[in-house]
C-alpha cells in the first residue's frame, strides 16, 4: 500500500478502516540466500537495499527484540556530515544525500529536517581547526561555513557569549545537517524491505553460528535454526557479544550513551547545536522538547540504562552555554549501547570466515551512517566488493596501522 495525501483523505473520510500493517509477521523459513542479523537501522537498510539495488531475494531480517526497539530508537536524532578525515568525509556525505531522497524513496515519512548545526567554538586554535575541517569538507562535496561570533548570533541570540572562561569566538555550521526522526526511519526502511519481501522476524534472537571448516552456513536462533549463503551481522552495541559467538574478539568496547528530553517549549532551538567547551549537544524535536545529550557514561557495560553523575554533568553543561534552559523541566532519559571502535570510525567488512560479514563500531554516531552503511553493506553482502567510500573500513586496519581516528585520540574507544 503506498502512502499518500489522497489515501489519509479516503481514509480520513471512511473511518480509518482501509490501513494495513506496515510489515508482515512472518514465520522463519528453513532457509534463506542472505540473513542479518540485526533488525535495527542499518541492518533494516542493508535488506532494504540488498532488494532494492542489488536485486537480490530470498533476504530475511533477525530482531531478538522489536523494530525501534535497540540505538535506531534511542538516539538524538543529529544527522550530519562534518568530519575532516577523507575516509570519513566522503562516506557520510554519501549518507547525507541519502537522507536527502529518504522520504520519496521510502515512501515514508522520516521527518527530515535540515535545519542546520552549529559547531561552537571557544578559543581561537579552536577556530582554526574548524577552518580546516569544514576546508576539508567542502573538498569532499559537503557544504561548511565558518563563522565569526557576529554570524552564531545570528542563528542563535541566545547563547552566553561571554563566559569568563569559554566566550563564543565563532561556529563552523553546516546548514544541510539537521535532524530526522529516529524511529520512523526504523519503520519506514522495515515497511519498504517488506514492501519487496524481505522478510522481518521479530522476537528471534540469533543465539550461535553454524561454522564448519571456516565456512558459515546458517545460524542457531530461539526460533530454530536457519540455514543461509551469507550471514552478514548488524547489531551494534551487541557487536562484541554476538561475534564472539563466532569465536571472533573484535576492537570494539560497548558503552553507555544517555539521551535526554525537557518539557516541550515554544521554538526555541533553530537547528543542532554543540559546545565546543563541554560535552553537550542539543535541538528542538517537532513536539518542542530540548532533545540533548553529551559524554559517554564512561565504563563498559550492556545495560541499557545510565547513571547519575552523567546526568548532572549534560546539565551543567546545557546550563552553563544556554542558561536560560535552566528553568525547563527534564522529562525523561534513557540509554543506548555504543559499539566504540578503537579508532572512533566503523568497520564494514567480511570476516576470516566464509559467509559470515560484519557492520559494527559505529560509536554515539551511527545513526546519521544509516543509509550509507545500508547501502554499503548491502553492496558488500551482494557483490563481495567494498563500496567505494567505504573501502577504508576494513576489519584488520588495526592491525596494519591505517586507523582513522577522526578526533586524534589514539587506541582508547571511550574518548571517541
Ligand atoms: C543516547 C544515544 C544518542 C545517540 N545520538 C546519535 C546522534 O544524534 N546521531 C547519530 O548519528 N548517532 C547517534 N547515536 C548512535 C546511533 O543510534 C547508533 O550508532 C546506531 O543506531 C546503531 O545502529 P542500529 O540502528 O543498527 O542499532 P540498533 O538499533 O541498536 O540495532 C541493533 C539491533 O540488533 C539486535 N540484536 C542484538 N543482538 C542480537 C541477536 N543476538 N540476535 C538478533 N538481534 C540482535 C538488537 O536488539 C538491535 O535491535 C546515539 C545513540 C544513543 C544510544
Amino acid at each position: 500500500m503506498r502512502y499518500s495525501a489522497l489515501k489519509v483523505l479516503k481514509e480520513g473520510l471512511t473511518g480509518h478502516k482501509g490501513w494495513k500493517p506496515a510489515w508482515r509477521k512472518p514465520d522463519p523459513k528453513a532457509a534463506y540466500d542472505i540473513i542479518i542479523v540485526g533488525g535495527g537501522g542499518h541492518g533494516l537498510a542493508a535488506a532494504y537495499y540488498l532488494a532494492k539495488k542489488f536485486d537480490q531475494k530470498r533476504i530475511a531480517v533477525l530482531e531478538k527484540g522489536w523494530i525501534g526497539g535497540g540505538n535506531v530508537g534511542r538516539n538524538t536524532t543529529i544527522v550530519r556530515s562534518n568530519y575532516m578525515l577523507h575516509e570519513n568525509e566522503g562516506f557520510y556525505e554519501f549518507a547525507l544525500k541519502l537522507w536527502e531522497k529518504q522520504e520519496q524513496d521510502l515512501n515514508y515519512n522520516t521527518m527530515v529536517s535540515q535545519r542546520g548545526i552549529l559547531n561552537l567554538a571557544h578559543t581561537d586554535p579552536q577556530r582554526h581547526a574548524f577552518a580546516r575541517r569544514g576546508n576539508s569538507m567542502i573538498l569532499n562535496g559537503a557544504d561548511a561555513v565558518l563563522l565569526d561570533t557576529a554570524g552564531v548570533r545570528k542563528i542563535c541570540p541566545f547563547l552566553n557569549f561571554d563566559d569568563a572562561r569559554f566566550p563564543i569566538r565563532g561556529g563552523l555550521w553546516q546548514k544541510r545537517g539537521g535532524t530526522v526522526r529516529h524511529d520512523a526511519v526504523a519503520w519506514g526502511y522495515a515497511r519498504a524491505a517488506d514492501m519487496r519481501g524481505v522478510d522481518i522476524i521479530e522476537n528471534c534472537e540469533v543465539t550461535g553460528f553454524d561454522i564448519k571448516d571456516g565456512v558459515c552456513s546458517g545460524v542457531q536462533t530461539s526460533r530454530g535454526p536457519i540455514k543461509a549463503k551469507k550471514i552478514g551481522v548488524s547489531v551494534a552495541g551487541s557487536s562484541s557479544r554476538v561475534m564472539a559467538m563466532a569465536g571472533m574478539r573484535l576492537p570494539i568496547e560497548t558503552h553507555v550513551l544517555q539521551a535526554f528530553v525537557s518539557e516541550g517549549l515554544k521554538p526555541t532551538i533553530p537547528g543542532v547545536v554543540t559546545y565546543g567547551a563541554g560535552h553537550f549537544y542539543v535541538s528542538q524535536s517537532d513536539k518542542g522538547g530540548l532533545v540533548f545529550g553529551g559524554d559517554l557514561d564512561g565504563y563498559n557495560s550492556y545495560a541499557q540504562r545510565g547513571n547519575l553523575p552523567v546526568v548532572e554533568d549534560v546539565c551543567e553543561g546545557g546550563v552553563s552555554l544556554i542558561p536560560m534552559i535552566g528553568k525547563a523541566r527534564l522529562l525523561r532519559m534513557w540509554g543506548g549501547l555504543m559499539d566504540m571502535s578503537m579508532d572512533g570510525s566503523p568497520i564494514i567488512d567480511k570476516t576470516h570466515i566464509d559467509g559470515l560479514y560484519f557492520n559494527g563500531g559505529w560509536c554515539y554516531g551511527g545513526f546519521k551512517a544509516t543509509p550509507a552503511s545500508g547501502f554499503a553493506f548491502a553492496q558488500l553482502l551482494a557483490t563481495d566488493v567494498s563500496h567505494d567510500t567505504a573501502k577504508a573500513y576494513r576489519m584488520d586496519r588495526f592491525s596494519k596501522g591505517l586507523m582513522i581516528d577522526e578526533k586524534g585520540q589514539g587506541g582508547q574507544p571511550n574518548l571517541h
